[in-house]
């Protein structure tokens, strides 16, 4: 008999989105005269830069002729990505990562899922709540949580973000040995500060931790005291591995193209306390499982890291944070209160008179005809919160804005 990997059957109900969708469909079938604003999913909206293109296509040109044909990419990348990857976004900047401590990837949701893979089933993870449910979920499907009770995993120790610690969680009160963190925080908004961070990495080192850094979201970071990379922090190249993707920065949600920046010190120890290194493990991992970026990608990806492609970038994530100013003014002048949307393309709000996320939700949808999503999807101390992004059009944020001006709650 065939039988099922039993984790899988832990994991909990439909995917939060499947579910906002639904209800919006049901919703626009009722109401066909009804135009819905959607500022619910986190997927970009504007389209790949020239330069991106121009990338894309000689790349398609190379694979069309003998002498410049690839066949498949090294498992890592390619080298003339990243080593312009370690210029721009680390050497340029200050921080010592070098070509060949970067791995390209298809996506940022990848490597945070399959990360776990290299770890005892027995290591204490982390996890915020709210979190961007990839990390708990690939935890769950690999057999590292215990049973479902009351809304949460026993075995997972969960960090609560809340409006008393600034959604900037506490330290762990018991050992843990792999930490998640995300900063800009999907889907808080929050950003750390550099003598928060400093916190964490000093708690991992002193537990022979690591902690995994999210930074999906960095190229919305635009006051210069926030921290781009968690290897800004002194000591966080011993203790930190950080996961990059082109996707929000560049626009390719759709195109595929990540990297996760593992340190050459960093090491990982088997039961007799001997060390290995983290990086050949990663590499030993996906040469097994993963084929590489396509070449055409990766030349595509080459352009972000040009003079006139970082212009480009910082002109799209002008846009979107335009958009998040737009909605944060928006709210303000309602007197619903909020975090994020400074250095982040996420508002969460407080929903008001404590209506719970899923409330706010149709409320939102039958009387404004705009659709977010609601917090509790993101864990349990997301209820009473609902989450907007500043990904879309102009006209329709200032509208969405404008609507909800004359929701009567
Ligand atoms: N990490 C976070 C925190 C995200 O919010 C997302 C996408 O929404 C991802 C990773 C996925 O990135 P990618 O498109 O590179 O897989």
């Amino acid at each position: 008999m065939i039988k099922i990997n039993r984790n899988y059957l832990k994991l909990q109900g439909s995917y939060l989105f499947a579910e906002v969708a639904r209800h919006v469909k049901e919703f626009q079938e009722l109401n066909q005269d009804k135009r819905i604003i959607r500022l619910g999913i986190g997927d970009v909206t504007e389209p790949l830069s020239q330069n991106v293109i121009k990338g894309l296509n000689e790349g398609v040109a190379h694979m069309g002729k003998r002498e410049t044909f690839q066949g498949y990419p090294p498992y890592e990348g390619f080298a003339f990505l990243r080593e312009k990857i370690a210029e721009i976004d680390f050497k340029s900047k200050g921080i010592n990562i070098c070509a060949d401590e970067i791995y390209v990837s298809t996506g940022a949701k990848e490597d945070t899922a399959n990360f776990q893979e290299l770890f005892d089933t027995s290591v204490k993870i982390a996890i915020t709540d709210p979190v961007y449910p990839v990390y708990l979920d690939s935890n769950v499907m690999a057999g590292r949580t215990a049973s479902f009770k009351n809304g949460r995993f026993d075995g997972v120790h969960y960090l609560n973000c809340n409006e008393e610690n600034n959604f900037t969680p506490d330290l762990p009160t018991e050992k843990v040995d792999l930490i998640y963190l995300c900063f800009p925080n999907n889907p808080t908004g929050q950003v750390a500060t550099k003598e928060y961070l400093k916190k964490w990495v000093d708690y991992a080192k002193a537990n022979k931790a690591l902690i995994l850094f999210d930074a999906a979201y960095e190229a919305f970071v635009r006051e210069k005291d926030i921290p781009k990379s968690i290897f800004e922090i002194e000591g966080a190249k011993e203790v930190a591995v950080e996961f990059r993707s082109l996707s929000k920065t560049a626009g390719f949600t759709g195109t595929r193209c990540a990297y996760t920046i593992i340190p050459k010190d960093l090491k990982i120890y088997d039961d007799d306390g001997k060390e290995h290194s983290l990086g050949s493990l990663w590499l030993r991992r996906q040469a097994t499982k993963f084929n590489g970026v396509s070449y055409i990608i990766q030349k595509g990806a080459e352009q972000v890291f040009t003079k006139e492609g970082q212009e480009e970038v910082k002109k799209t994530i002008d846009y979107y944070l335009d958009n998040a100013k737009i909605i944060t003014e928006g709210l303000t002048k309602l007197g619903i209160k909020y975090s994020g949307g400074k250095n982040s393309p996420y508002i969460w709000l407080k929903t008001p008179k404590k209506l719970s996320s899923w409330e706010f939700f149709h409320k939102l949808l039958n009387d404004c005809y705009v659709v977010g999503t609601p917090g509790v999807g993101f864990g349990s101390c997301g209820e009473g919160y609902f989450r907007l992004t500043a990904f879309g059009k102009k006209d329709d944020v200032i509208e969405a804005i404008d609507r909800l001006g004359k929701l009567k709650i």
